[in-house]
Formats: structure tokens, sequence, C-alpha cells
């Protein structure tokens, strides 16, 4: 399966990063729709667009004001906007009132079933996950492979959603900040490095990928050798980057 990463920080875009977006492109599968999400068309290469929302904060959902953009030339793509139905309501109210934005884009608004059925003979399943607001975190398996995407929650190795993304191919998992900033990334709901990587080690999985990079920190590594110690297999995401799991 064939991942690329087309937004991974947080908050706001910077000259590197566009904020969270990634997609499957051989499934039309789209996780989050932050700035990332101009860049989905020109990888759209199936009839249907499914694009999962880990929650509705700004830098996850803006993109779903450029789909007019994403889809021109491809008139014929049916999306689909996954999530919460709290979330979807809110941002059918809030971010596509008139005074906002003037247009509704053609999309269709599917609240979250417990599973989800992919293209691939793949299924998708969430489990929630604590941030102001609330976040839910995604499972996608197929037969042969799996991965997970945990974004915008304080990593421990501890917490509930561990077992749900146990033995996975690939995780992809938000990594705010470094050590040493435990306080700001529980009230804010994000992660420090080393729990991060502990929940790699804790549920098994095969690689890290991180992503939600602070935007405004200086260093754009959280702490990747610290990390490589408790989980040797991390890497920090890139924008435009292409992993094959
Ligand atoms: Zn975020
Ligand atoms: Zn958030």
């Amino acid at each position: 399966m064939h991942l690329r990463l087309l937004g991974t920080t947080g908050y706001h875009p910077t000259d590197r990063r566009q904020t969270a977006c990634l997609m499957l492109p051989e499934i039309g599968v789209v996780l989050d729709a932050g700035t990332g999400m101009y860049r989905v068309g020109r990888l759209l290469e199936t009839n249907t667009l499914d694009i999962f929302l880990t929650h509705s904060h700004l830098d996850h959902i803006i993109g779903l004001t450029y789909l007019f953009s994403v889809l021109a030339g491809h008139e014929q793509v049916a999306v689909r906007v996954h999530g919460q139905a709290a979330k979807l309501e809110a941002i059918a109210e809030h971010l596509f009132a008139p005074a906002i934005f003037p247009a509704m884009p053609p999309l269709t608004w599917q609240p979250l079933a417990e599973r989800v059925s992919l293209q691939n003979n793949g299924r998708l399943s969430w489990f929630p996950l604590n941030h102001p607001g609330g976040s839910v975190g995604y499972r996608l398996d197929w037969p042969d492979r799996s991965m997970a995407y945990v974004t915008d929650t304080t990593a421990n190795p501890q917490a509930d959603y561990v077992d749900r993304i146990r033995g996975v191919d690939l995780l992809v998992h938000e990594c705010y900040f470094p050590d040493g900033k435990e306080e700001l990334a529980q009230s804010t709901g994000h992660s420090c490095a080393t729990p991060v990587a502990q929940v790699a080690r804790a549920a098994s999985v095969r690689r890290l990928l991180l992503v939600h990079i602070d935007p405004s920190a200086d260093s754009q590594d959280p702490g990747l050798e610290k990390m490589k110690a408790i989980f040797p297999q991390t890497q920090i995401a890139e924008d435009g980057q292409a992993i094959d799991f």
C-alpha cells in the first residue's frame, strides 16, 4: 500500500510543512483535510474520494474549502466526508457558513459507522482519543497489511488506544513536542517524544512515522535519536514523502 504525506504539521503551515493531510491514492482515501489538501487533486486516480476526519479543529478541516480546485478536472469523483456526527454538523454550520465561505463543495457527509469497508478488501475502524473537544484515531486493515493514524492526543503507553493499534505495519503518530514540555502537551492535548516511542514499542508496531511536528519549533526534530533508542524504526515525516508499507 502506498501512502503520500501531504501535510505533516499542525496548527499552521510553514514553508516546509502543510497541516494534517495523508493520502492513500490507490484506494481514494484521505486522512484529515488540513492545508495539505490542496495537493490531493494531482494524485487523484479513483472515482471516489473518502475523507476521514480525526476531529474538527481548523488545521484538520480547512482543506475542505479547497475541494473546488482539488476536483477541477475530476468532476466525476464522488466525495464523502466521514467523521463523528457532531463534528460534521459543526463544520457544515460554521466552516461553510455563508459569512465564512461562499459555497458548499459537492460532497456528502457520512457520520462514522463502527466499521467502514475500503477498496482492496480493506476495512477501517476508529477509536476515541483524549484531546480538547475530542478526536478519533483510525486503524486501516487489509488482508496483508495495516496502518494506524493517531494525532492530536497525549501519547501514553498505558492509554486505551494502544490495544487498538497493536501490531500494525505502520503507525503514523503525532509528535508535537520534544521531551520537557509535558505540562504543555497535557493541556493542549498533544504528545512529547518519549511517550510516542513508548507507545510504538508497547503496541509492537513495525515502524513509526512522526507527524504534526510543531510548526513554530526552531528544530524540526522533536528528539529522533532518543526515540530510536526506545523504538529503532522511527522516522520524522516530511511533506511530499511517499511510503510503501
Ligand atoms: Zn492538530
Ligand atoms: Zn486538534
